[in-house]
């Protein structure tokens, strides 16, 4: 497995590939990136950021999505996968904010769960991004690259991995060590043909040489 010093080395060297990473889901306010993240959740952010404007537009505040019905939400989010169940979300989710938090999107992981559609990814992900509070949401993208790097254990859960990450890499490398190695996921270490050939931490990677060999 890789040490501490190791799993930052290739946080760093999947930073000089690329340098300026950040969420590529687009929105205003704390509660429209709350919701983008819940409506992505199986589905691309390209396909979230398609339907967002005219989502965003029509339910500005939570307020506006509190006193909606599902149906009314539907239309707007069709064309991305589970929407059915994602409208009800939304809905449920502004009424827990209006009714518990003000109309606020709340800064704590378990204020943020208490919400509807609200996991522990999805609550990272909004600490981090809204609010710059240190966080490290595991994704898919995450959790094969912490595998086949071998920054975790192999049969390591979600939780085991954030957990491992975590105290690998330095609390102010969190949110970029996401970023990372979400990009990375996308554009180098795909998840059903890594180019493991062109990549530059090959070097350190048992998975990479595996497949590189055979
Ligand atoms: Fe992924 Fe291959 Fe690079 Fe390893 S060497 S990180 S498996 S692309």
């Amino acid at each position: 497995m890789l040490d501490a010093k190791e799993t930052l080395q290739a946080i760093q060297i999947m930073g000089k590939t690329y340098p300026t990473t950040g969420s590529s889901l687009v929105a205003d306010t704390p509660f429209h990136f709350l919701m983008a993240v819940i409506l992505s959740a199986q589905t691309t952010d390209k396909a979230v950021n398609q339907i967002s404007p005219a989502l965003f537009a029509r339910f500005k505040q939570p307020e506006d999505l509190a006193n909606a019905k599902p149906s009314e939400v539907e239309p707007y989010i069709q064309t991305i996968g589970l929407y059915h169940n994602k409208a009800k979300y939304l809905v449920a989710c502004a009424q827990g904010l209006v009714t518990q938090f003000d109309g606020q999107v709340p800064k704590t992981h378990k204020e943020l769960m208490s919400l509807a559609g609200v996991g522990r990814k999805t609550a990272d992900v909004v600490l981090a991004e809204c609010f710059g509070i240190p966080a490290l949401a595991v994704d898919t993208h995450v959790g094969r690259i912490a595998k086949r790097l071998a920054m975790v254990k192999e049969d390591a859960t979600v939780n085991q991995i954030e957990q491992t990450l975590m105290k690998k890499l330095p609390k102010e490398m969190w949110i970029t060590a996401h970023h990372r190695m979400i990009i990375w996921g996308r554009n180098q270490c795909l998840a059903r043909a890594p180019k493991c050939q062109t990549c530059p931490l090959l070097f350190m990677c048992q998975e990479g040489q595996k497949r590189t060999q055979s």
